[in-house]
Parts: structure tokens; C-alpha cells; sequence
């Protein structure tokens, strides 16, 4: 008996300790590009979270006629009409999608992701990506075939949510500026680095950050290296954690 009540009590909290951390569990899914013949292919895709744009990054890319994938809030959408009308201008060029209403992690439990206070219900999961699909149906923009939450991770019962509004996930497979966080020559190193298939996650609205100097002589590294850049819209994202399938 007192052998029994040991064992279930061990197996109560065995129990309670995978109830918590499936309460705590979130993930941060990869995402590739199908890989094609010829000198290699490299998807960029740029979080404009909120606050302003970097004109080094939107200049450099028209400059250099190079593609790029922009997750938008409704949030920046707001405050940045002249950017959203120089992507406008260039729709071979630019491809917006759904970055959220409000910026916050698509966690559908309460908790803290980087910071971030999540949705922290189901309810609060759809109304962020709704709103930012709304928010981009108001431009006039196509309506977003992805989506990519604040943080970029997720509740996995998010996914399948948010997968059934007909929504891709966009994770990636290089963290190009840490955030936004890191210095030049970091960011440059690591887009630098990317092979065929990858695709890089920068930010787009750091003008004052370091990072975005590092993600232009990265991007032009790969340019001088032949890399040739898709949309995410123009390619065949494979993802991990059920994001694409
Ligand atoms: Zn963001």
C-alpha cells in the first residue's frame, strides 16, 4: 500500500509537470525554399513589426531590383503610407503579407515571449491574425497567403488554427539580424552565409539600428555571389511543425 501511494503520487506529478509545460510550449518553425537548378535561390523576408521604416534597406532593394517578402502589421501599416506606396509602386518587387494586427505572439496561453505579453488565448490568436489581414484588405493589397506572428514562434494548437483560416506559416531557416539586435558586420556575415534554399529573416523597421546596414552589404554579397531572390508567393515553402503542409 504505502509502496502504491508512493507511485501515484510520483505519477501525479510526472502528470503536473507535463500539463505545465505543455501549458509553456511554443515553437519556432523552420521554413525552406525547394531548391532549384542553377546558381541557387534565396528567399528574403523582411518583419515590419511596428514603428518606422529603413530607408537604407527599402532604397538598396529597389536599387538592386531585388525581390523581397514584407510581413506588415497594422500597426506600421498606420504609420509608414510612403513606404507602403514605394512597395506599391513596385509590386514585381514587393509582396506583403500578414505580420498580425497588433504585433503580439500567436500564444495562445498567457506568457511572456521575449518581452511580448502573447494573445494568450484562442480568441486573442484569431482577432491578431484577422486584423492584420484586415488591415492589409484596407490598402488595397491582395489578400495575405501567410502569416508570421510577433516573435515568430507559436502554441502548436495556434498552428493548426491559424492553419485552417488558410494561412501558411512563415518560419525561416536564417535569423539574419537577431532581431534587429545585432551590429553590421554580424548581419552581414550570417545573410552572407545563406545557401540555396534558405530563407532570411531581417527587420524592415529599425532605421536606427546597426543591423540594417549589415542586412544591405549582406544581400549585396549574395547578389555579387549570383544568387538569384523569390518571393515567398514565387517559390515552394516547405516548413516544419505543420506550418505549409
Ligand atoms: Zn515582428
Amino acid at each position: 500500500m504505502r509502496l502504491f501511494q508512493k507511485h501515484s503520487c510520483a505519477v501525479a506529478i510526472w502528470l503536473w509537470a507535463v500539463s505545465a509545460s505543455n501549458a509553456q510550449l511554443r515553437v519556432e518553425p523552420t521554413l525552406h525554399i525547394k531548391a532549384e537548378a542553377g546558381s541557387g535561390r534565396v528567399a528574403l523576408t523582411l518583419d515590419a513589426c511596428g514603428g518606422k521604416t529603413d530607408t537604407r534597406i527599402l532604397s538598396a532593394l529597389v536599387e538592386n531590383k531585388i525581390p523581397a517578402t514584407i510581413f506588415v502589421t497594422g500597426i506600421w501599416l498606420k504609420h509608414n503610407a510612403a513606404a507602403v506606396e514605394i512597395m506599391r509602386a513596385h509590386p514585381e518587387l514587393f509582396e506583403l503579407e500578414n505580420h498580425g494586427g497588433r504585433h503580439v505572439p500567436a500564444v495562445d496561453t498567457p506568457q511572456r515571449v521575449y518581452g511580448i505579453r502573447s494573445a494568450g488565448s484562442p480568441e486573442a490568436v484569431l482577432a491578431e491574425v484577422e486584423s492584420g489581414a484586415t488591415a492589409l484588405a484596407v490598402t488595397g493589397e491582395p489578400a495575405p497567403k501567410w502569416f508570421r506572428g510577433a516573435t515568430a514562434e507559436y502554441s502548436p494548437s495556434a498552428i493548426a488554427m491559424i492553419r485552417k483560416l488558410g494561412f501558411k506559416i512563415a518560419g525561416f531557416s536564417i535569423n539574419g539580424d537577431g532581431g534587429s539586435l545585432l551590429g553590421a558586420k554580424e548581419t552581414a556575415r550570417r545573410i552572407a552565409a545563406a545557401k540555396d534554399g534558405d530563407v532570411i529573416i531581417a527587420h524592415i523597421n529599425q532605421p536606427t539600428h546597426a543591423a540594417g546596414e549589415g542586412v544591405v552589404q549582406g544581400l549585396l554579397a549574395l547578389k555579387d555571389k549570383g544568387l538569384t531572390f523569390v518571393r515567398l508567393d514565387d517559390a515552394d515553402g516547405v516548413g516544419n511543425e505543420g506550418t505549409t503542409d
